[in-house]
């Protein structure tokens, strides 16, 4: 399926001061990393719908640095089977026929092979392909992350519509965004 969201990344990218140490993280990341924090962007068009999340990994994993033993081997990766299962946190609004098309969950921060001197952070991506057969009546898309990750606090919600573009901020305890204004 064709990629809606990068066209957004030059916009995100302008409004932040970049300094050389910060380049590779940013251009890899749009949105900071905030412990408690998860960014969500939600774009449509036509009846395309593309939900795409950046975590730090410790919203979602609970320890950013590859496992050290087997507990953390598991809660990793049981953290990424959750997440390359939306259906069970994630519902766009039902009269909108939305199916899931695809999942993409990328764990950065956590192979041993990849560690770094100094590297003190670790992420998860998710990029969640929707097709909708009437978008038209994409009226709210439930994600009930802070529920599932309860160490996530604030989703950061942007959103790409074909009218407009909006940001929306949950608090733990609401899922709800909206689409429709
Ligand atoms: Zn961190």
């Amino acid at each position: 399926m064709r990629r809606i969201l990068p066209a957004i990344i030059p916009f995100a990218l302008s409004t932040l001061v970049l300094s050389p140490g910060l380049m590779a993280q940013t251009l890899r990341q749009s949105a900071p990393h905030v412990h408690g924090i998860t960014h969500v962007t939600i774009a449509l068009e036509n009846q395309d719908l593309q939900v795409e999340l950046e975590a730090p990994g410790i919203n979602v994993v609970g320890f950013e640095h590859p496992p050290g033993d087997a507990q953390q081997q598991a809660q990793l990766k049981a953290a990424l089977a959750l997440l390359g299962k939306p259906q069970d946190w994630m519902q766009p609004a039902d009269a909108a026929q939305c199916r899931l098309a695809d999942a993409q969950v990328t764990p950065h921060g956590y192979d041993t092979t990849q560690t770094e001197g100094g590297h003190e952070h670790a992420d998860v991506d998710a990029r969640y392909d929707y097709r909708c057969a009437a978008p038209d009546a994409l009226a709210h898309i439930d994600i009930h992350l802070a529920e599932r990750f309860p160490a996530t606090h604030q989703l950061v919600v942007d959103l790409v519509l074909p009218q407009r573009e909006d940001r929306q901020v949950l608090e733990a305890g609401s899922y709800r965004v909206r689409l429709a204004p």
